[in-house]
């Protein structure tokens, strides 16, 4: 596990919020904002919740201690939504409490089309209580993002846009790429242009240079939005845009790496071969 954690730590910052942080430094020196995730999902023991839960409150102390400029990233199932709604609840707004005592803001990752409805609901209801120290995730593979996307912006909620990285059967979400990037795109110009700061996450270049034409296009300034990338991937690109626009790179860190490399290794079977030819190597 060691050695496959020596190749992980491509996308991911290391085992402790030691590592996260400093990772983070390194970016802000660079000009690139970021969000810290502690990686762990998918929890059905109501004390590691609870310990989740903790260890967020005192990463956001951390954060605040250090001036690092950095928000959070956390999942729902890490929270114990598996175990109950109400708990996981509870947990979440202790947390988003805290962000607010520091200025800080809290994204709700978006998982698996299981949890995507509960996700949103509770979206919906802290945002009405708590505004917008808190945000939402999309996932423009599914069917049902558009009208999300409606419902949100009519909240004036915070969006993050991705293309969406859970394994999803055609009933419910576009499976070739082409189709993806285009409801990406639709989307991507209904939050430039409605939608409260959202933000762009991609690395597709293409997708990239489209939210920069058409924000030129329609006279949404730079400050209007921002970029986001995660950490190790395409870093020259979060350097280059970082000169003109708003970038943050999402840095996951912890000792549950293993779900989150996957789905990095998926992504692209380059991942996969690297991965095997370094092995084999060894
Ligand atoms: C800040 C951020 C937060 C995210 N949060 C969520 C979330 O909450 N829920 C969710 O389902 N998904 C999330 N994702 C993941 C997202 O859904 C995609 O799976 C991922 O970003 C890859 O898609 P892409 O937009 O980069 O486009 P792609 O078309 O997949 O890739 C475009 C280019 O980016 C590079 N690239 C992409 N992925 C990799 C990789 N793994 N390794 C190396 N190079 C790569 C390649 O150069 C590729 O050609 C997030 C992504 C970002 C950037």
């Amino acid at each position: 596990m060691d050695l496959l954690l020596f190749f992980a730590k491509r996308f991911v910052a290391g085992k402790t919020a030691e590592e996260g942080m400093k990772a983070v430094k390194i970016l802000n020196s660079k000009n690139i904002m970021a969000t810290l995730d502690i990686l762990g999902e998918n929890v059905t023991d109501k004390k590691m919740a609870e310990k989740a839960t903790m260890e967020y409150i005192s990463l956001l102390e951390k954060i605040h201690e250090e001036k690092i400029n950095s928000s959070i990233s956390l999942k729902l199932t890490q929270l114990g939504i598996d175990i109950d709604y109400d708990f996981c609840k509870e947990n979440l707004e202790k947390i988003v409490k805290k962000a607010i005592i520091y200025g800080n803001f809290v994204r709700i990752d978006m998982e698996g089309s299981k949890y995507t409805e509960r996700t949103i609901s509770m979206f919906k209801e802290l945002v009405k209580k708590y505004g917008n120290s808190v945000g939402a995730v999309i996932q423009a593979y599914l069917f049902r993002s558009e009208k999300d996307v409606n419902e949100l912006i009519k909240l004036n909620a915070r969006v993050r846009l991705c293309k969406g990285a859970y394994k999803e059967p055609p009933t419910i979400a576009y499976k070739k790429k082409s189709d993806v990037d285009k409801n990406y795109i639709k989307l991507m110009e209904k939050l430039l242009l409605h939608g409260n700061y959202p933000a762009i996450a991609t690395h597709d270049e293409k997708i990239i240079n489209h939210a920069k034409e058409f924000a030129r296009n329609n006279k949404i300034g730079k400050e209007k939005f921002e970029f986001q990338m995660l950490y190790g991937i395409r870093p020259k690109l979060q350097e280059k845009l970082a000169n003109e626009y708003n970038v943050r790179v999402y840095v996951p860190f912890g000792k549950n790496w293993f779900p989150y490399y996957m789905r990095r290794l998926r992504e692209r079977k380059e991942n996969v071969f690297f991965l095997l030819k370094n092995l084999f190597r060894r």
